[in-house]
C-alpha cells in the first residue's frame, strides 16, 4: 500500500548538500594565456614598384594575399611554402591591386574580399566588405577601415591585435596616395584615422615610393632630424634592393609631411602659417603632384 513515505533524512541531507554545492561559484581555472602565434608576412615585389603581401597564420594554415597585381608570383610563393590561399584582400579597384584576382580564384578556390563601394569594378568579388566590418584569419581579426581619398571606396585592413595595417595606396612611407577620386578633405580625414592607430602599428603600403617621397619630405622639412635618419636607412635598403616596408605609425607621424600639416615647420615651408589643416594638406598634395627632383 502506498501513501506513507517515511522521511529518509540521510537522503535529504545528501540532496541538500548537492544543491548547495551546485550553486557554489566554480573556482576560476587559470588558463595560461598562450601568446597568439604571430602571423607570417611575405613581401612579394611585382611590376615596377608594387608589393603583394601574403599573410599566413601558421595555426589555422589560412593565408590571405593583399592587392595581387599579378597571380603567378603569389602562386609561386604559396607553392614554395606549401600554403593554401584562403582570401584575396583588395584595398581598392585599381588594376595594379586586382589584376591577379581571377586567376588566383581559379587556381586556388580562394574567396575574394573587396570594398563594397567598389565591388562592381573589381573582378570575382565573393564578399563585399565595409567600414568596421571584420574578417577572421584563423584566430586573428582584421577590421575594415574606410579611408576614401585615393579612390572613393578605398579601405584598409587593420589587424588590431597583431598591430598590422594594410593600407593600399592611402598612406605611403613618408607620403600619401594621389587624389584620383576623393577630395583633400576626405584624404586628410582618412590619414588622420590611420595616424591615430597605436605607435607600433606596422604599416604595409602597396608601393615602394619611399625614396622619392623622402626627397620631397626633406624639401618640405629640411631640419627634421628623424626624417634625415629615416632617409639614411632607406637609402641603405634600396641600395641592396630591399623593401622599405613596413614602416610604423610612430615613424610616419614623425617624418611624413602629409601627417604633419599641423606643424609650424610644414606650414612655414608652404607659406600656409596658421591655415586650417585641410588647406595646408591640399597645398602640400598639389606641390607633391608637380615635384620632380
Ligand atoms: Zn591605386
Ligand atoms: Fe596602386
Amino acid at each position: 500500500m502506498r501513501g506513507f513515505i517515511p522521511i529518509n533524512w540521510a537522503e535529504i541531507g545528501t540532496l541538500s548538500f548537492l544543491v548547495w554545492v551546485s550553486v557554489l561559484p566554480i573556482p576560476k581555472l587559470r588558463f595560461h594565456r598562450y601568446q597568439k602565434s604571430m602571423l607570417t608576412i611575405k613581401i612579394i615585389p611585382v611590376l615596377e614598384d608594387n608589393y603583394i603581401y601574403l599573410i599566413h597564420d601558421p595555426v589555422s594554415k589560412q593565408t590571405a594575399a593583399v592587392d595581387p597585381a599579378e597571380a603567378q608570383p603569389v602562386l609561386d610563393v604559396l607553392a614554395e611554402n606549401g600554403w593554401q590561399l584562403t582570401y584575396v584582400l583588395n584595398t581598392h579597384h585599381h588594376w595594379d591591386h586586382t589584376n591577379g584576382n581571377l586567376l588566383l580564384k581559379q587556381k586556388t578556390g580562394c574567396q575574394i574580399i573587396a570594398p563594397s563601394a567598389e565591388q562592381h569594378k573589381i573582378p570575382g568579388v565573393d564578399r563585399a566588405i565595409s567600414d568596421h566590418e571584420t574578417l577572421a584569419l584563423g584566430a586573428h581579426t582584421a577590421t575594415v577601415m574606410a579611408i576614401p581619398g585615393h579612390t572613393l571606396g578605398h579601405i584598409a585592413y587593420y589587424f588590431g591585435d597583431d598591430g598590422l595595417l594594410f593600407c593600399g595606396d592611402t598612406l605611403f612611407v613618408m607620403g600619401c596616395g594621389r587624389l584620383f577620386e576623393g577630395t583633400a578633405e576626405q584624404m586628410w580625414t582618412s590619414l588622420q584615422k590611420l595616424s591615430d592607430l597605436p605607435d607600433d602599428t606596422l604599416v604595409y603600403c602597396t608601393h615602394e615610393y619611399s625614396q622619392a617621397n623622402g626627397l620631397f619630405a626633406q624639401r618640405i622639412e629640411p631640419d627634421n632630424q628623424q626624417l634625415k635618419e629615416k632617409m639614411q636607412r632607406i637609402k641603405q635598403l634600396r641600395k641592396q634592393n630591399l623593401p622599405t616596408v613596413p614602416s610604423t605609425i610612430a615613424e610616419e607621424r614623425a617624418t611624413n609631411p602629409f601627417l604633419r600639416v599641423d606643424q609650424v615647420s610644414v606650414q612655414t615651408s608652404l607659406n600656409q602659417l596658421q591655415q586650417d589643416p585641410v588647406t595646408v594638406f591640399a597645398e602640400l598634395r598639389k606641390r607633391k603632384d608637380t615635384f620632380f627632383q
